[in-house]
């Protein structure tokens, strides 16, 4: 690294996405600084479950072995009408393509802890109390104005990811518009402990109620979520008095035994920034994108952002691609989210009916659907697309992870390109890993990967380090394709705002 540089990568704000990108930018090899101003974790669940993928994720940096025992894995995700018929059910595998269960249900903090916990374990340069006041940048860099409790001091980075959450400051300061699903509800979101939670129903439920939509989630352990729909031109304040609260838990018989962890009005809406990438200014997680919490996915997709972001950064500040690569970022994960954030919005649309006449005919609907064994409920989300990609079958498409007993096959993968199959070329290409299915350290997983490419009629697959298919076909076109694509973005200049 120049001296000219205190940092590859500057993170702003430490919350679940700006722990991940700053433990993947420095798995990559990247001199991370990371800054929040405030002096610890969040110390309030907001999200109450994650998917196989985000495992996956966790994986890759070090800590899904012990992140793990602090989940529970629900079976399913039910809708239900007031009097627990079922209006929708989604069944959660316990194995994913990606190798892990499909869902997770977690206590945020401390899952956050662990993520803090390996980034003090990884050589990432971590300033807490520190906030971020100001960013200016030019061709080769970002002078950022940090403050904290001694003044204010500047950081050069090459590239600056603000993970800085909803309110992102960064964003304001760009004047990156945001893109409104126009989708607005005001919800009471209730956290609780509840002592001898034995008999308490480990769920993931949403009662449809049209008197009043809400939500029943067993995180881990012995926490409870409830969220209330506040009816219209109902008073926030008179829903937040503990007696009310109370009253509205007293279905579940725990009153007496709860303690409020956190009571807080949310407004549950769909957002997305219409600008990722400002010159060397990314945005991520909460920063680029909001969406209802139906789906589960708001976390889940700021992660997704890292996975995608973090080997892109390394490959452009290493200098095997050029700087039109992080292009691609929003390119790909742009649409990925956009069709979350809608499945989620439908998803609140069903549950947040309060009209009494529109509710029976959901539920008349729905009940009919079930009943003729109708209903589509797979929460596979789409493929990437555009970007970085051939436009070969199952590019995009998250590529699998045969497991052997305790064995994973991204232990071989390390945080590399790989190009699998039999026989194939030697390449010398950095960043790229060829991976024999012969080879003796690929038998446990080598029928599984046979299976994949046989099925496809491919002899290889060239998968990206975030663990997408690049491409699959023949392994020489790919390699030519893969050194192609990265030569592309060579050239272009990085475009600074005026
Ligand atoms: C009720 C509810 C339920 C949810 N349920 C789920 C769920 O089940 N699954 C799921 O995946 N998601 C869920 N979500 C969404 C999830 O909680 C968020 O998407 C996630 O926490 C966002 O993380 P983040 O790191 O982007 O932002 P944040 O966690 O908000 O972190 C931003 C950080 O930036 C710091 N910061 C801000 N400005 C500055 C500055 N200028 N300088 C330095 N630091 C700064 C802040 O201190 C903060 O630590 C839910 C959300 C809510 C509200």
């Amino acid at each position: 690294m120049s001296d000219r540089f205190d940092c590859d990568v500057l993170v702003i704000g430490l919350g679940p996405v700006g722990d991940c990108m700053a433990a993947l930018a420095s798995l990559q090899g990247l001199k991370v600084i990371a800054v929040d101003r405030e002096p610890g974790i969040f110390p309030l669940p907001r999200a109450a479950v994650f998917d196989h993928e985000i495992m996956r994720v966790f994986q890759m940096m070090g800590v899904a072995e012990r992140i793990a025992p602090l989940c529970r894995m629900p079976e399913r995700y039910q809708f239900l009408t007031p009097g627990r018929d079922v209006l929708l059910e989604f069944r959660f595998a316990p194995q994913k393509v990606s190798g892990w269960a499909e869902s997770y249900a977690l206590h945020q903090p401390g899952v956050e802890e662990v993520l803090r916990e390996r980034l003090a374990e990884l050589d990432v340069d971590i300033r807490l109390e520190t906030q971020c006041e100001r960013l200016e940048q030019d061709e080769d860099g970002v002078h950022v104005t940090l403050r904290d409790a001694q003044g204010e001091s500047t950081v050069r980075a090459r590239y600056v990811v603000s993970c800085d959450g909803a309110a992102s400051p960064t964003r304001r300061a760009l004047g990156v518009g945001l893109f409104d699903y126009a989708f607005d509800e005001p919800w009471l979101v209730l956290d609780t402990i509840i002592d001898d939670a034995g008999d308490m129903p480990r769920l993931c439920e949403q009662i449809c109620d049209p008197r009043r939509p809400a939500t029943y989630l067993a995180m881990s352990g012995n926490r409870f979520r409830w969220e209330f729909m506040l009816k219209p031109g109902e008073n926030p304040d008179d829903l937040l008095q503990d007696a009310v609260i109370r009253d509205l838990v007293a279905p579940w018989n725990c009153a007496d035994r709860m303690t409020i962890e956190r009571k807080a009005i949310y407004r549950f809406h769909g957002l997305v920034a219409e600008d990722w990438k400002v010159g060397r200014i990314l945005l991520a997680g909460d920063a680029a994108h909001q969406m209802p919490p139906f789906a589960g996915q708001g976390m889940c997709s700021g992660i997704r952002d890292t996975v995608n972001l973090a080997w892109k950064l390394a490959w452009v500040i290493r200098g095997d691609a050029g700087d039109a690569l992080l292009d691609t970022y929003q390119t790909e994960r742009e649409p990925h989210v956009r069709s979350i954030i809608e499945t989620a919005i439908a998803m609140g649309k069903i549950i947040c009916l309060q009209d009494e006449v529109a509710a029976a005919a959901r539920d008349a609907e729905l009940l009919a659907r079930q009943a003729a064994g109708e209903q589509d409920l797979s929460v596979d989300y789409p493929a990437l697309s555009g970007g970085c990609l051939t436009g070969l079958p199952d590019a995009g498409a998250l590529f699998l992870q045969p497991v052997t007993g305790e064995d994973r096959f991204d232990r071989l993968l390390g945080l590399d390109a790989a190009l699998i199959g039999r026989d194939l070329p030697p390449v010398s290409i950095p960043g790229l890993r060829v991976l024999d299915l012969s080879a003796p350290e690929m038998a446990p997983f080598a029928p599984a990967l046979t299976d994949w490419l046989q099925d496809r009629g491919v002899p290889a697959v060239l998968v990206r380090p975030d663990r997408h298919v690049f491409g699959a076909g023949d392994p020489e076109e790919l390699v030519r394709q893969w050194t192609g694509k990265l030569q592309e973005t060579e050239n272009a200049q990085v475009k600074i705002p005026a």
